[in-house]
């Protein structure tokens, strides 16, 4: 029978790609579904992540930064610049490129690989069996030996502030502005709203940010959530905890409109004016049309599928991965999960270590961790000790002119073994996999004390700050000396 597959997987994001280069790899027959059309209405594979995620948004906070870093922090060094300015259209055109070559590669990989890329929408029936319609429309049944579902997530809406286009927008539209807003409103001061209010503050918006919550970033270190809650608002942006957004409503015509943004908070209601409101109030998984009645697969009390540690769904021989399962919604998070299926099924045993995944925010100084955070083993009551190593003391850092942040290691105290890192400063983001490395070989704080790093490098702050949990860091003074 043609339309047979060792493996068929619904969704073509970081989490679904990398399960079917995978098991194409491992010598199944793999085929791939992805029903995602892009601008000029063509598949485009890569799901979210790729077309409107983690690389346009990267594209742009890149572009931002060095725009901010000419306008602002150039003359420090003593390099003048004269006639400034930013070109909106060119940076979206350079962004598109980006997504363009990106998507285009999984499409290589695919061929390469031989997957079948199936453009169109998939269904799972019961017995494993999915139909898969077209573009065009044309229905067809696959039978498979195994089944992943990797439909991701979308964006989150609140009924108070329904989106209108172009205006009132979701992170989709927040990566496609023709200008820069000069005032930008943003519901939810996450990891989403904070990179996409920080793009468009450094292009010169005034941005406001209204979060509901009154801790900034409660899954952060709050040590860390602090001092990034001060160094945003001295960058310009205005974020106002504990404010509930009650409605918003557009006024004035094309390219004059403006949103009357209302919320609470302790003071009573207010109103915020603003020339784009972005809502970036979270995401929620995406199973719409994706299940027959008799699948077998059945959703958690959230609305995620629901699965085991293995991905494993309640349907025999169905696998779930990525965004629509429980966890954070990460592509990293969902790729690894998408191999460890694949070679489960071709009858590996590999796992997923869910302690050990790495969270970045991508501003500036960029936030990023791995493990618990002090707040967490305070609660769990754990016995612990804390070493921090500030970039200010760190020669790179200083010689960049950007030493803005902090390395902090908190391990546990009897036994000395990595607990957590966290990092606010540049580059975090690549130093938080040095740290990943550590805590997967369940190292010591002492191993990485004792483990030599190139000098002048901002990794040498990670050294430091493991040595400081010992009371040994060699560019501080140490409040505990051993
Ligand atoms: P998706 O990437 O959502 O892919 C799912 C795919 O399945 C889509 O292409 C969809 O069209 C397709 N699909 C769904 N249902 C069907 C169906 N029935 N039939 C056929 N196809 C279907 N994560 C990070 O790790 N780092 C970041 O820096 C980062 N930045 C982000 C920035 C923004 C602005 C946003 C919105 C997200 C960001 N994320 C980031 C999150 C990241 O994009 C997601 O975690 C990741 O894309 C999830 O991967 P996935 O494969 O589970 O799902
Ligand atoms: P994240 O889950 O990191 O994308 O963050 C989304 C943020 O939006 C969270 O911090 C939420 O507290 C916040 N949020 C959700 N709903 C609202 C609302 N109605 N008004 C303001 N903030 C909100």
């Amino acid at each position: 029978m043609p339309n047979e597959y060792d493996i068929v997987v619904i969704g073509a994001g970081p989490a679904g790609y990398a399960a079917a280069i995978r098991a194409a790899q491992l010598g199944m027959r793999t085929a791939c579904i992805d029903k995602a059309l892009d601008r000029e209405g063509n598949p485009t594979l890569g799901g979210t992540c790729l077309n409107w995620g983690c690389i346009p948004s990267k594209a742009l906070l890149d572009a931002s930064h060095k725009y901010m870093e000419a306008a602002h922090q150039f003359d420090e060094v003593g390099i003048g610049v004269e006639g400034l300015s930013v070109d909106v259209a060119k940076m979206m055109q350079r962004k598109d490129g980006v997504v363009a070559k990106l998507t285009a590669g999984i499409g290589m990989l695919f061929d390469g690989n031989g997957v079948v890329s199936l453009p169109g929408s998939g269904r799972l029936l019961a017995h494993k069996h999915v139909e898969y319609t077209t573009h065009e429309g044309e229905v067809t049944e696959l039978a498979a030996e195994h089944v992943i579902l990797a439909p991701g997530s979308v964006p989150m809406e609140i009924d108070p502030v329904p989106l209108v286009p172009d205006v009132v927008v979701d992170s989709a539209g927040a990566l496609e502005f023709e200008e820069v807003p000069p005032r930008l409103g943003v519901i939810g001061a996450g990891v989403i709203g904070l990179e996409l209010g920080s793009v468009w503050c450094r292009l010169g918006s005034e941005v406001v940010l209204l979060e509901a919550l009154d801790e900034f970033l409660p899954i952060a270190d709050q040590r860390i959530a602090r001092d990034a809650l001060r160094a945003f608002g001295r960058q310009g942006l205005d974020i106002r905890l504990g404010t509930r957004v009650t409605g918003a409503s557009v006024k004035g015509r094309g390219k004059k409109k403006q949103v009357d943004v209302g919320y609470q908070d302790k003071d009573g209601e207010h109103t915020l004016t603003v020339d784009k409101l972005i809502v970036a109030v979270g995401r929620r998984p995406y199973t719409e049309g994706l299940l027959a009645p008799d699948s077998g697969v059945n959703l958690d009390e959230r609305g995620f599928l629901y699965v085991n540690d293995l991905c494993e769904t309640d349907a025999p021989d169905v696998y779930a991965v990525g965004d629509v399962v429980r966890g954070p919604m990460l592509a990293h998070k969902g790729a690894e999960e998408g191999v460890m299926v694949a070679e489960r099924i071709a009858g590996h045993k590999p796992m997923v270590n869910y302690e050990c995944i790495p969270n970045v925010i991508y501003t500036h100084p960029e936030i990023a961790w791995v493990g618990k955070t002090e707040q967490d083993l305070k609660a769990d009551g754990e016995a612990y000790s804390v070493g921090t190593f500030p970039y200010a003391a760190n020669g790179r850092a200083l010689a960049a002119n950007d030493a803005e942040g902090m390395v902090k290691i908190v391990a546990e105290e009897e036994t000395d073994r990595i607990l957590g890192v966290h990092v606010f400063g540049p580059q975090a983001s690549e130093l938080i996999g040095q740290a990943v490395i550590a805590m997967e070989f369940e190292a010591s704080a002492e191993d990485i004390g004792l483990t030599m790093f190139a000098h002048p490098t901002l990794a040498e702050a990670v050294h430091e700050a493991a040595l400081a949990v010992g009371g040994r860091a060699i560019h501080m003074v140490n409040r505990k000396r051993r």
